[in-house]
């Protein structure tokens, strides 16, 4: 037979594919299990928001219409939280599909884009998709003030004249660590203007507010700053797909120029509509995972098992050796966690912060493996 992977563009060929957390269907299937709970991909314990559930009622009897190709309800909706113009936003199918539109813009293989060591695994997959160099800079080691975080120094010496990209997630999975406001603004007032600073804001929510580092303060001051946002997280819209970028109207046209006509289906524009104004959705997410982090916490320094300081909804844990086998027992015990060999890190784990009732049981589970 042909070989088609030969075939291929070289970018595609090089690139290791997505690895997604595994569904409760697949675990059931396998252990003939039930009561499986699933902290593996960070999505919200509390399901979607009530409000985007029952927005989409309204909407079930036009689905044999397109979509509003331009999205304006929800941009109109986004426009008003951000304060920002319509003509800045550029929705998406999830915010990984702006992240692919921005490689598919202004990427080729004469550049180069830069993220940081054991940052999100879409950004070399969309990079080298398009042909592009990916650079990884090594991250600031666990005995930092951040640990394995992102080495901004680092990745200010790493631009050259090819350096088209740079991706930075803020908080950062599969880390949690975080950078601060000042940090971060020095940082992007030394990037050159013809390199793009994408910066990926998938879990702001989660930070208390006087901690947050919102980048969309920032947009009107730097024209080659992107901001990416998602509804797949605090919002509890993961399955629906929707996700957006702010950045100035010529970037914001850039990627427009490009995404698919009706990137958004109908369903995930009116649920992400519904789902902005619902404050007390948002704050009630926070509340569970404020709490469900803390009691994880606790457990990991019970167990003495170290464990990056976390600003998002999940826990790196580190079991100092290989954590295949424990991931495998936990599975046995119906708990499913990320393993995050891929990312470099064969002795840990990300833990999602579950709803109460599932960390009760993931500590206790974590008892059993490593007490
Ligand atoms: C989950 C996640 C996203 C969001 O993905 P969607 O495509 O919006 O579901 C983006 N960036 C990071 C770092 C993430 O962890």
């Amino acid at each position: 037979m042909t070989d088609f992977k030969k075939l291929a563009v070289p970018g595609v060929q090089k690139l290791n594919p997505y690895i997604p957390g595994k569904p409760i269907s697949e675990l059931e299937r396998e252990l003939g299990i039930s009561n499986i709970i699933k902290l593996a991909s960070n999505e919200n314990p509390l399901g979607p928001s009530p409000k985007a559930m029952q927005a989409i009622q309204g909407e079930m009897s036009e689905l044999a219409l397109y979509p509003d190709g331009n999205g304006f309800a929800l941009k109109k909706a986004l426009a008003d939280k951000h304060q920002i113009d319509m003509d800045c936003i550029t929705l998406g199918n999830g915010s990984n599909d702006v992240l692919v539109l921005l490689a598919e813009a202004f990427l080729t293989p004469e550049h180069n884009a830069i993220y940081s060591q054991f940052s999100f695994a879409v950004y070399p997959i969309a990079i080298q998709a398009v042909g592009a160099e990916h650079q990884m800079i090594p991250a600031l080691p666990w005995q930092s003030n951040s640990p394995l975080g992102c080495d901004l120094d680092l990745m200010l010496d790493s631009i050259n004249q090819q350096t088209r990209m740079i991706f930075i997630a803020n908080p950062n999975n599969p880390t949690g660590s975080f950078l601060g406001k000042r940090q971060l603004y020095e940082f992007i007032q030394k990037v050159p203007a013809e390199t793009i600073v994408v910066l990926d804001e998938a879990y702001l929510e989660y930070a208390p507010a006087d901690e947050r580092v919102d980048g969309s303060e920032w947009l009107s001051e730097f024209d080659n700053l992107v901001i990416t946002r998602t509804f797949s997280k605090a919002y509890g819209l993961a399955g629906f797909r929707v996700g957006y970028a702010l950045s100035n109207p010529d970037i914001a046209n850039v990627l427009n120029r490009i995404r698919q006509p009706f990137n958004v289906n109908s369903l995930a524009l009116v649920a992400a509509e519904a789902a902005i104004n619902d404050d007390e959705f948002l704050a009630r997410s926070m509340q569970v995972n404020a709490k469900g982090m803390q009691l994880l916490e606790e457990q990991c320094k019970a167990l003495k098992l170290r464990y990056a300081p976390s600003k998002g909804n999940f826990l790196l844990i580190d079991f100092g050796q290989d954590a295949m086998p424990i991931y495998q027992q936990m599975l046995e015990l119906g708990v499913i966690t990320r393993p995050v060999a891929n990312y470099g890190l064969p002795n840990c784990l990300r833990v999602t912060i579950g709803s109460e009732s599932e960390m009760q049981r993931m500590v206790k589970v974590l008892e059993q493996v490593c007490g």
